[in-house]
C-alpha cells in the first residue's frame, strides 16, 4: 500500500449513459491496469465483470477496483446509476472519501444524479464534477454548469474548459497553466500535447481564468493580494487553493472532456491526486459501542485497535463469498481471526485481496484507510464491523430502504427448486433490499425488492447466473400496518405443558409513531420485576411479532412498544409463558388501536416532449397521482408527481403507447401513506 496521504478511495456517481462505464475504462487503461480498452457498446467493459450487467449495458453492483496514477493508488468504487439501486448507491457512498459526477452535455443534470448528489452531500462527500461528451451533437458545456448551479445547490468552479463544441470538439484549456491540451488520436489517447493557447479561444479562456481567480480568492488571501498587485499567481498555489476549497466543500471543480473519444481524462485523474481528499483528510469515522451506545471517534491510524466494515459481498463461484472490506483503524493480517462485533462470531481472514481490473492479488495485511476484498468469512453480512472482541464498537450501520415489490417465483421444474432457494439466498446475502421466504400457508418463494427492475435483474441471475428456470407470478404491493391510537392492554396466559404450568401476565402500551420512524420496544419494567432472562423473552415476542400486523398480516411499522408492567411468579413462570404473551399481547393490542394498511408512494418524474404533455399528465392523474411541479428543458418537460406503486404497474407500456415510444420516466420509493379507503377491506 502506498502511504496514506497517497491513497484515494473514491466513487463515480452519475446518471445512466452518462459515460460512467466508458470513462471508469478509459481510467483503467490509462492508469495501466487494462490491457485493452473495452467499449461498453461491445459489452466488454472491464468494470462491469457480471455477464448480466454486460447484457443490459448498465452498471449494478458496487466492486472496487484500485488502479495508480502518479505514486498515488486510487481504489475506484463502482457506484450504480439507477434510480432502483440507490440502496447499492448508499453504501458505496459510506466508504468513499470523496467522488466524481459525471454528468453528460448533453443531457445535462438529470434527476437520479441529483438524487445522489443530494445523497453524497448527506455524507458530506467533497467532489469533482466531468462533464462528458463533449463531442456530441447538442452539448451545451455552460448549460450543464448553470444547471449544476441551480439543481445541485453547489458552487461549479472551471478549470477545464471545453475547446469547440460538438464535432469540432478538439481540446481543453487548462485554465489553471493557461495552456490548451490536444490529445493524440493515434495511441488512443495516451498521450497529449501542451500548446498555446488558440488566439480563437483566448477570450473566452481568459473570462473563465478570472472567475476561476475569483473563486479561489475566497480561499486564499495570497491570491487575493497577487491577483490586486497584479501578479502572476503561481500554479502550486492555485492547487492548493483548489485542494482546500474542494476539501471543504466550498466549490466543486469542474473538468470536461469526451471520455469515448480519448479525450479530457488525463487532467481529470491529476485532479483526483491533487484536491480529493485522502482518508488521513476525511473526517474520522464515528462508531458506538455496542452495548452503551455511546459514541466513539475512530482517527484513521495503521497502528490502532482494528476496526473495519463490510460494505459489500458478492458471490464469487470459484472463490465463495468475496468481502469487500473498508477498515478505518489498525491493521487486519492475513490468516488472523477477528471478531464480527455485529454477529458477536469469530471470523478468519483466510486470504486478502486487492482487485485489480482484470486480477487480484494477494496482498497480506489491510491497513486503516484502504480498501480490500477477504475471503474466507461465513457469517458476515454486508453492514457488518469487524474488529477485536475486547472492544466492541459498531461502526454505524446503514440504514437500507426498505422492499415496496413482491413476487412468488417458482422453478419450472420441481426437482430445481433446493437450486432455487439456494440462488435466492447468495443473492439475499448479497443484497440487504433483497428479501426472500416462504410462505407458511402456500409454501411458495416470495421475493421482495425494491421495483421491478430489481427484481427482473434477480430473476435474470437466477436463469443466466444460477442456471435455473424459474417463472414468476404477478408482481404484487409490499404494504405495511401501523396503529393510529394510543392502547395498553393486559395480558394473561397460563397453560399446562407436559404437567408442568406456564404462567405470565405483561401489560403493554403500544401506540403511533411519526412515519418512517419505523420500529421501537422499550422495557419501563426494571429487572428487579422481572429478571432479564423474562425481559428478553417479552422482547423477542414483541419484536417477532412485528413481521406480521393484525390486518393482513403485512410487516407492522412505525408502532412503539413499551412493557409498563409484568407480574412474575418464581414457581410457575417461564420464559416460554412470556415469550407467548407478548406476542399474542401485542396482537390483541393493535387490533384496539384502530390498525391502518399503508402503502408505498413513488416519486415519479416522467419527461416528454411538450405534445404529449396533456395526456402524460391526464393518465397520472388517472392513476391517483398528484402532479408537484413541471420544469421545461429544451427538447423535454420534466413532470415530477407522488403516486402509488399499485398504480403504477404497466406503466412503461401505458406512457409509451400515449408519447409513441417518445417519453421516459424514472421512479423510486418516496414514503407510506395510509392507504385511501376502508382500512378493513383487503388491498
Ligand atoms: P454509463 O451508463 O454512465 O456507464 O454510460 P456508458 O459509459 O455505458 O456510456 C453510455 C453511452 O454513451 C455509450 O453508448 C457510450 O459509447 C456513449 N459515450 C460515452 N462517453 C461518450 C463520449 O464522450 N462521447 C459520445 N459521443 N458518446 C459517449
Amino acid at each position: 500500500m502506498a502511504e496514506l496521504q497517497q491513497v484515494r478511495n473514491i466513487g463515480i456517481i452519475a446518471h445512466i449513459d452518462a459515460g460512467k462505464t466508458t470513462t471508469t475504462e478509459r481510467i483503467l487503461f490509462y492508469t495501466g491496469k487494462s490491457h485493452r480498452m473495452g467499449e461498453v457498446d461491445d459489452g466488454e467493459a472491464t468494470m462491469d465483470w457480471m455477464g448480466q450487467e454486460q447484457d443490459r449495458g448498465i452498471t449494478i453492483t458496487s466492486a472496487a477496483t484500485t488502479c495508480e496514477w502518479k505514486d498515488h493508488q486510487l481504489n475506484l468504487i463502482d457506484t450504480p446509476g439507477h434510480v432502483d439501486f440507490t440502496a447499492e448507491v448508499e453504501r458505496a457512498l459510506r466508504v468513499l472519501d470523496g467522488a466524481i459526477g459525471i454528468f453528460c452535455a448533453v443531457g445535462g443534470v438529470e434527476p437520479q444524479s441529483e438524487t445522489v448528489w443530494h445523497q453524497a452531500d448527506r455524507y458530506h462527500v467533497p467532489r469533482l464534477a466531468y462533464v462528458n461528451k463533449m463531442d456530441r451533437i447538442g452539448a451545451d458545456f455552460a448549460a450543464v454548469i448553470e444547471e449544476m448551479r441551480d439543481k445541485l445547490a453547489c458552487s461549479p468552479l472551471v478549470v477545464t474548459m471545453p475547446v469547440g463544441s460538438e464535432s469540432t470538439f478538439r481540446g481543453v484549456i487548462d485554465l489553471v497553466d493557461m495552456k490548451c491540451l490536444v490529445w493524440d488520436s493515434e495511441d488512443q489517447g495516451r498521450t497529449y500535447a501542451r500548446r498555446e493557447i488558440p488566439a480563437s479561444e483566448a477570450d473566452q479562456a481568459n473570462e473563465y481564468r478570472e472567475r476561476l481567480v475569483d473563486g479561489l480568492s475566497a480561499i486564499s488571501d495570497e491570491i487575493t493580494s497577487l491577483y490586486l498587485e497584479g501578479s502572476e499567481i503561481p500554479a502550486q498555489l492555485m492547487h492548493e487553493a483548489l485542494r482546500q476549497g474542494t476539501l471543504t466543500r466550498a466549490f466543486v471543480p469542474v473538468f470536461c472532456g469526451a471520455s469515448l473519444r480519448n479525450v479530457g481524462v488525463q487532467p481529470l485523474l491529476d485532479a483526483i491526486t491533487r484536491y480529493l481528499p485522502s482518508p488521513l483528510d476525511a473526517p474520522p469515522m464515528v462508531g458506538h459501542h455496542a452495548k452503551s451506545g455511546e459514541e466513539i471517534v475512530i482517527p484513521c491510524d495503521v497502528n490502532g485497535p482494528p476496526l473495519g466494515l463490510v460494505f459489500k459481498i458478492q458471490n464469487d463461484r470459484e472463490a465463495g463469498d468475496l468481502c469487500f472490506f473498508r477498515v478505518y483503524s489498525g491493521t487486519f493480517k492475513s490468516g488472523a481471526a477477528f471478531q464480527n462485533i455485529s454477529k458477536k462470531r469469530k471470523e478468519r481472514f483466510n486470504r486478502i485481496l486487492r482487485m485489480h481490473s482484470n486480477r487480484s492479488v494477494q496482498i497480506s495485511s489491510l491497513s486503516a484507510g484502504d480498501i480490500g476484498v477477504v475471503v474466507g468469512f461465513k457469517f458476515s453480512q454486508t453492514g457488518d464491523t469487524v474488529g477485536s472482541e475486547g472492544r466492541p464498537i459498531l461502526l454505524e450501520r446503514m440504514v437500507f430502504p426498505e422492499p415496496v415489490i413482491t413476487v412468488a417465483i417458482e422453478p419450472t421444474t420441481l426437482s430445481d427448486r433446493e437450486k432455487l432457494q439456494s440462488a435466492l439466498s447468495i443473492m439475499a446475502k448479497e443484497d440487504p433490499t433483497f428479501s426472500v421466504k416462504e410462505n407458511d400457508e402456500t409454501g411458495q418463494l416470495i421475493i421482495s425488492g425494491m421495483g421491478e427492475l430489481h427484481l427482473d435483474v434477480v430473476v435474470h441471475r437466477v436463469t443466466e447466473e444460477f442456471r435455473v428456470n424459474a417463472r414468476i407470478g404477478k408482481p404484487q404491493v409490499s404494504y405495511r400496518e401501523s396503529i393510529t391510537k394510543q392502547v395498553e392492554h393486559t395480558e394473561v396466559f397460563r397453560r399446562m405443558v407436559a404437567g408442568k404450568e406456564n404462567v405470565a401476565e405483561i401489560t403493554l402500551a403500544v401506540g403511533p409513531l411519526e412515519r418512517g420512524a419505523g420500529k421501537r420496544y422499550v422495557s419501563d419494567v426494571g429487572t428487579d420485576v422481572l429478571p432479564p432472562a423474562f425481559q428478553d423473552a417479552v422482547e423477542r415476542g414483541v419484536v417477532g411479532s412485528f413481521d406480521s400486523g393484525s390486518l393482513f398480516g403485512y410487516p407492522m411499522t412505525d408502532v412503539s412498544v413499551r412493557l409498563t408492567k409484568a407480574v412474575y411468579d418464581q414457581t410457575s413462570s417461564t420464559e416460554f409463558a412470556f415469550e407467548a404473551a407478548a406476542a399474542v399481547g401485542f396482537d390483541g393490542a393493535c387490533a384496539k388501536a384502530d390498525p391502518v394498511l399503508l402503502e408505498p408512494v413513488m416519486s415519479v418524474v416522467a419527461v416528454t416532449p411538450a405534445d404529449y404533455i396533456g395526456e402524460v399528465i391526464g393518465n397520472l392523474n388517472a392513476r391517483g397521482g398528484v402532479v408537484q411541479s413541471i420544469e421545461s428543458k429544451p427538447g423535454a418537460e420534466h413532470i415530477h408527481a407522488l403516486v402509488p406503486l399499485d398504480r403504477m404497474f404497466g406503466y412503461s407500456t401505458a406512457l409509451r403507447s400515449l408519447t409513441q415510444g417518445r417519453a421516459t420516466f424514472s421512479m423510486e420509493f418516496a414514503h407510506f401513506e395510509v392507504k385511501a379507503g376502508d382500512p378493513g377491506a383487503s388491498p
